[in-house]
Formats: structure tokens, C-alpha cells, sequence
């Protein structure tokens, strides 16, 4: 977007301009915030990897897909480093941590349950 005052180059969501500082956009604050919840749930920046993390993070409650959530979580965010040190716009850093997190967790659960299952079957010998 243009400063509508000095005609400026601004991010499309800034509220005000740096350069001349007039305030504008003020009243669609409340656009704004539902724009963003928008974007998280249909995703138009976010990077695809970031897309597949966040969804197989969510799925990680079932367990299983939780090693796969870790891994696309980290190539996810991997992704996006990569691309913003070329000076891309990426977004979707939020729910590649997300699926790190999550898939981390419930791996490590995973890990843990096997662990404890060949360790009481040994003993149980
Ligand atoms: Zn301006």
C-alpha cells in the first residue's frame, strides 16, 4: 500500500506512516485482527512445508504422525530461514514451531513408552 498523505511505500497492514506520520486505517483495526485470524486458518504466505508441519502437528495428538510432525516442523522452519535470507516474505514460522513442539513431545513419548515396554519384557524374562 501507498501512504494515502505522502504517498510513501508502506507494509499493507501498517496503521500509520513513519515518513510523514499520519494516522490512517485505524478503524479497520477489527478487520485487521480478523484478517489475521483468517490467515491462520486459510494460510496465504505460509510456505507449504509450514502448512504440512502445522497439520501433522495437529495430528500428532494421535501419535503416530508425531516423528513426521517434528520432521516437516523443522523442515519448515528451516525453509523459511532460507527463504527470508533471500529477502522473501514467508510466513508460517508460528506453526512449524507448533508442529516441533507437539511432534517433539509426543516422540518423546513414543520413545519413552517403547523404552519402558523392552525394558519391563526384558526383566519379565
Ligand atoms: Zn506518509
Amino acid at each position: 500500500m501507498n501512504c494515502p498523505e505522502c504517498n510513501v511505500v508502506l507494509p499493507d497492514n501498517a496503521i500509520s506512516c513513519p515518513y510523514c506520520n499520519s494516522r490512517f486505517g485505524v478503524s479497520s483495526l477489527q478487520d485487521d485482527t480478523d484478517a489475521k485470524l483468517l490467515s491462520y486458518l486459510v494460510p496465504s504466505r505460509a510456505t507449504l512445508l509450514s502448512i504440512i508441519a502445522g497439520y501433522t502437528g495437529l495430528f500428532s495428538v494421535l501419535v503416530v504422525p508425531a516423528p513426521f510432525a517434528l520432521l516437516f516442523g523443522i523442515l519448515a522452519l528451516r525453509d523459511i530461514k532460507k527463504r527470508q535470507a533471500r529477502g522473501e516474505k514467508m510466513g508460517g514460522k508460528g506453526r512449524a514451531i507448533f508442529a516441533i513442539v507437539i511432534g517433539g513431545l509426543f516422540t518423546l513419548a513414543i520413545v519413552s513408552l517403547v523404552a519402558f515396554l523392552s525394558i519391563t519384557h526384558v526383566t519379565h524374562r
